[in-house]
């Protein structure tokens, strides 16, 4: 039997796990964890029967109480809450499937009490990484990648020699907006870049693959998990998101990995690895699909992805700056407050701004995070 607590278990991540949880009898859930959506948390408290449950408002937390009143778990609230979920004693894996930076801390909770982590959560990776990556080596514990496209890399790493890999190549679908210029940008409105090509997230995701500063978040995300530097690490465009992501090995080998566009696979393996299992769905046919075709990103157009990468050679406290400054701009651009090319100036007038703090601790990331949000708010 394996254990799993879900940090953000109402997400589109977290109902994906539970998917996967509900196909195979020996996974078991410990604790689920969400934000506000406590209808949801209560339908799979009902139907999972974890012994914890955490939510992030104290009110929120008191009205599941009475709702779960006649089941056997505790309910919990806030950053302690969350922590608590992370370092149950009961759980063998924990995985981040909250958005945002609110993970970084129930994360390194959970590896110090030792926990496995199937790791969603990019936004922790990419401004604690130089915190995290030690931390789960001290710990033993091992960072199982769920996002689909470092998932591929690290199937195709699996048997091989880290010192042989030349270089990762990290597919991208290029989002909705693929093919359009900057003027073209000024207008977009949220429902246009809510529409992804090829599939179906959460809200601040599908506006970060719309910018292409997800793949800029996943390039400083593999950086850490697979301990590269950035020059060898590419993007290309894949349209039809059929290729996850590649691995260039010393001797011109690539290898890649392939599949119809279904996290549950990535999540699956994270909570098996290293062994695999049975997933029903769809399966890829090759005569049907007929071609697959490549293409360089637009980083002119898109500047999420330059930006990223900026952040990530600066290194120290600006990807912290890169990725608070993304999250509010995108929590702005949702709620109808800015456009769509504004997210790019918040991100780089932030980024300018900045005086960079040389390897910070969790302490100055958040205090980094706290006073790029509030120079955002007294302009924007
Ligand atoms: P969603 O927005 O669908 O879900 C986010 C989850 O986090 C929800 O359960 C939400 O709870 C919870 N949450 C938000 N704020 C808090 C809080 N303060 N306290 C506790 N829980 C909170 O996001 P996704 O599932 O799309 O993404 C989750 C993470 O996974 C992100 O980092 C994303 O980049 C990454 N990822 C997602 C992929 C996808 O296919 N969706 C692919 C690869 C990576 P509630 O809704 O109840 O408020």
């Amino acid at each position: 039997m394996r254990n799993i607590a879900i940090l953000g278990s109402t997400g589109s991540i977290g109902t994906q796990t539970l998917d996967v949880v509900r196909a195979n009898k020996d996974l078991k859930v410990t604790g689920l964890g969400a934000g506000r959506n406590i209808v949801k948390l209560e339908e799979q408290i009902r139907e999972f029967h974890p012994m914890l449950a955490a939510v992030w408002k104290e009110e929120d937390a008191r009205e599941l109480r009475v709702r779960v009143q006649d089941l056997d778990v505790k309910v919990v609230s806030g950053m302690e809450g969350l922590i608590e979920l992370a370092v149950m004693r009961e759980s063998d894996i924990l995985v981040t499937a909250i958005v945002g930076m609110i993970g970084i801390r129930p994360t390194m909770e959970g590896i110090m009490a030792g926990k496995d982590i199937a790791l969603a959560n990019k936004e922790t990776l990419v401004t604690a990484g130089h915190l995290i990556m030690p931390l789960a080596e001290k710990h033993g514990v091992r960072i199982l990648p769920v996002d689909s496209e470092h998932s591929a890399i690290f199937q195709a790493l699996h048997g091989e020699k880290k010192e042989q890999v030349h270089k990762l190549l990290i597919t991208a679908s290029g989002g909705p907006f693929r093919g359009k210029k900057r003027e073209d940008l000024a207008h977009v409105t949220v429902e246009d870049t809510l529409k992804h090509p090829n599939w179906v997230m959460g809200q601040k995701i599908t506006v970060d693959s719309a910018t292409l500063v997800n793949k800029g978040l996943e390039v400083m995300e593999a950086r850490w998990l697979f301990d590269m530097d950035l020059e060898h690490i590419q993007v290309v465009v894949q349209p039809q998101s059929i290729i996850h992501s590649m691995v260039e090995f010393e001797d011109g080998a690539v290898m890649a990995q392939l599949g119809t566009p279904d996290m549950r696979l990535p999540i699956q393996y994270a909570l098996y690895y290293p062994e695999r299992r049975y997933l029903k769905g769809d399966r890829l046919d090759f005569t049907a699909l007929r071609q697959i075709t490549f293409e360089e990103p637009d980083m002119e157009t898109f500047q999420g992805l330059p930006m990223a990468i900026q952040a990530s050679q600066t290194g120290g406290s600006m990807p912290t700056v890169f990725n608070a400054a993304n999250e509010l701009a995108v929590r702005k651009f949702l709620q109808k407050k800015i456009g769509f090319l504004d997210i790019y100036d918040i991100i780089g007038q932030s980024m300018s701004r900045h005086k960079v703090i040389a390897d910070p601790g969790l302490d100055q990331i958040l205090e980094t995070e706290k006073e790029t949000y509030q120079w955002i708010e007294s302009r924007w």
